[in-house]
């Protein structure tokens, strides 16, 4: 199931927009950053102002002025900037002539230069200033100034940090944005806090309790002492006894963990932290351990609470498994943070942090330790009642017509997680609004139910007749074998029509089983091979439409030769590694000798396989036909269908029982869904 485009619209309970604890904060400190903007640019201005104001306020002159002055005796000094420009400060006798108000200071001249003058070369002013001068007594000299430009220079320190500063900040917005992170949390004063959502009474969002969660029975009685521990701690800790800090909610995605999570913060009335494994993981060194951090100094500040950690896998990955790629420092540094937070805090602070993984498998192993992430609680695919109860807590809402029955509902939606069943419900109701219905009916379920299987049914999808005709030979042959087959998994339902890639699929309800002998895999592989052994007896050619088939097989042969030990010639042997850590997964843990064994074996198996797959249809031809033609006229049959032309099987049940079984059975197997 595609779980990204089931979350989206089966979250009806989820409000869009919760309360975030940061936001004030991140206001002011932006706002904060303005000012220092602002600071900035008015000095600036302020320099470039002030500096101007003293020191020009001079007039240019030309070469006959001055050459008129020099030769008057009006000159007091003559000051040569930087080489470039000439200052001229008039004497008392200069200013009386063209400034008769300004009178000169103590030294003769005024502070400040009367006028200025560009110089083309230095030589020829030096000159020019020389000759002008001749037979003068007191003749001036030009003072050679350096003056360094200040301004100018600041500005070409701080106009590449401006910039850089400024890219720098435009960076950080986006990419804010861009992960979605509310409020300011883009910002650079921000990036080291954490990015959890808070639910809490005052922003009126935690109305999720026990009752919004169906199914789920297990998994709802051990959430339930979580509860009781937020709610009444003394009753535990006064006998001595620790409570949990950490416990692990280990499922596929969209089965409910985060609605449990968010349940036990409803029922037991406390704040909620939510956030997302890969929340903490950023560009950034040391910004993952920093937002473990304060996510930790957050939540005891709001004790007794709830911290809710999504795909914790993004950061509790076993450690060092990357030993080739060079591995990753941030990430470790992050779970590294997250461990010693969980260590640090006492058992009886009232934070209590439970996380969702779908691979328990390949968490560090440090988180599962005691004091951690000790407890687990599984949080499985609803069986048929859990369905049922699914349904009925998403229909509370929906204008249902008379035909609609749940129980039938959970029948047809095998396989299917919480968040599927809530898309089916919110697609229901839409398909009946498009149609102007006043009510959603049972059709409306059913075609939402398979539009979530297999993408929009593609109606105009064009398949010859030709091919119809093998892809019905095709799925028929699965459905025989495994129908003659005593430990192949009977067939629920079989269909030609194409959905989405595919272009048909089957169903089968497999036996409850715990353990699977070398039988049962050995006709499941068979059953497997049925569809493309159908084509071969009935058309002496085989397509390529087999392909997913021929992997299924591969790898179930795979298996039982080198991790089931179920093979003859390598015997009781397993080289399958549960700890999922070895360092060097490149090297293989058998020998050349042996590698060559396996892969005759695996081939030998499947070859075996299909000789008897070959054999039931040859010998079912007519059955076969008869079941392949129905398909054609019909594109769906089921179990009924079998059953009229092969008869009851005559070990096992029939599905038609085994549903009626389900409902007492706590664990049921879902049938799979093969395609092609
Ligand atoms: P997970 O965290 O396991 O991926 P969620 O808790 O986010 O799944 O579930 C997504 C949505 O699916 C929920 O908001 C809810 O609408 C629906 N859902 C899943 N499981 C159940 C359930 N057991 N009962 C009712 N609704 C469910
Ligand atoms: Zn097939």
């Amino acid at each position: 199931m595609d779980n990204k485009e089931t979350k989206g619209a089966g979250n009806p309970n989820q409000p869009t927009q919760p309360n975030q604890p940061n936001q004030k904060p991140n206001g002011k400190r932006r706002f904060n950053l303005y000012w220092i903007y602002a600071i900035l640019f008015a000095v600036l201005i302020g320099v470039n102002f002030f500096g101007r104001g003293s020191v020009t306020p001079q007039e240019d002159i030309d070469q006959g002025k001055l050459l008129e002055m020099l030769q008057k005796e009006e000159i007091a000094k003559i000051e040569l900037i930087n080489k470039e420009d000439a200052e001229i400060f008039l004497n008392q006798k200069g200013l009386s002539h063209y400034f008769p108000d300004v009178k000169a200071g103590s030294e003769g001249t005024t502070t400040t230069p009367n006028y200025t003058y560009k110089i083309g070369s230095l030589d020829r002013f030096e000159e020019l200033v020389e000759t002008a001068q001749e037979g003068i007594a007191k003749p001036v000299y030009i003072n050679n100034v350096r003056r360094s430009n200040w301004m100018s220079d600041i500005l070409a320190w701080v106009i590449p940090f401006g910039l850089l500063l400024v890219f720098y900040i435009i960076l950080m917005r986006g990419m804010g944005r861009n992960m979605g992170g509310g409020g300011g949390a883009g910002s650079i004063f921000n990036i080291g806090k954490s990015r959890a959502q808070l639910y809490d009474k005052d922003s009126n969002n935690v109305n999720v309790t026990f009752k919004d969660v169906a199914g789920l029975e297990e998994a709802k009685v051990e959430i339930m002492e979580v509860v009781d521990f937020l709610k009444n701690p003394e009753k535990y800790t006064k006998l001595g006894g620790k409570i949990p800090k950490g416990v692990l909610l280990v499922g596929p995605p969209g089965t409910g963990k985060t609605l449990l999570a968010k349940s036990v913060a409803g029922e037991a009335n406390v704040p909620f932290f939510s956030l997302s494994g890969s929340d903490f993981v950023e560009m950034f060194v040391g910004v993952g351990a920093s937002r473990v951090r304060d996510l930790f100094n957050n939540a005891k500040s709001k004790a007794p609470c709830i911290i809710f950690i999504d795909e914790i896998d993004a950061i509790g990955r076993a450690r060092g498994k990357n030993a080739l790629t060079g591995g990753n420092d941030e990430r470790e540094s992050t779970l590294n943070q997250l461990l010693t937070e969980m260590d640090g805090f006492g058992t009886n602070s009232g934070v209590i942090v439970l996380a969702a993984t779908n691979r328990a498998d390949i968490l560090d192993k440090a988180l599962l330790r005691a004091g951690r992430f000790d407890r687990q609680i599984y949080v499985e695919l609803p069986d048929i009642v859990g369905r049922k109860e699914i349904f009925e807590v998403h229909m509370r809402g929906l204008k249902l017509g008379p035909d609609v029955d749940k129980d039938f509902l959970a029948k047809q939606t095998p396989g299917f997680s919480g968040a599927d069943i809530a898309n089916v419900c919110n697609e229901a109701a839409l398909m009946a609004a498009r149609k102007g219905k006043k009510e959603i009916d049972k059709q409306d379920f059913l075609d939402a139910v398979d539009r979530i299987i297999g993408g929009l049914e593609k109606k105009n999808k064009i398949i010859t007749a030709e091919e119809k005709k093998v892809i019905a030979f095709h799925e028929a042959g699965h459905a025989t074998t495994s129908w003659l087959l005593q430990y192949a998994h009977p067939l629920v339902k079989v269909t030609i029509v194409p959905r989405g890639k595919s272009l048909g699929a089957a169903w089968y309800l497999p036996e409850e089983r715990q353990i699977t002998t070398k039988e049962q895999m050995y006709h499941e592989m068979i059953a497997t091979l049925g569809g493309r052994a159908a084509e071969q007896v009935v058309f002496g050619q085989i397509s390529t439409g087999a392909l997913s088939d021929l992997e299924k097989v591969t790898k179930q042969a795979f298996a039982m030769v080198t991790y089931y030990g179920l093979d003859e010639e390598i015997g009781n042997i397993s080289y399958y590694d549960s700890t999922g850590q070895q360092d060097y997964s490149l090297t293989k843990p058998y020998s050349e000798k042996t590698a060559e064994t396996i892969d005759r074996e695996v081939s030998r198996l499947v070859e075996k396989a299909y000789q008897e797959a070959l054999a039931i249809l040859t010998d079912h031809r007519d059955g076969l036909t008869q079941l392949a033609n129905k398909l054609i006229e019909k594109e769906v049959i089921f179990g009924e269908d079998l059953e009229n032309i092969f008869g009851k099987r005559p070990w096992g049940h029939a599905e038609d029982e085994k549903l009626k079984d389900a409902a007492e059975k706590a664990s049921e197997n879902e049938p799979q869904e093969t395609n092609a």
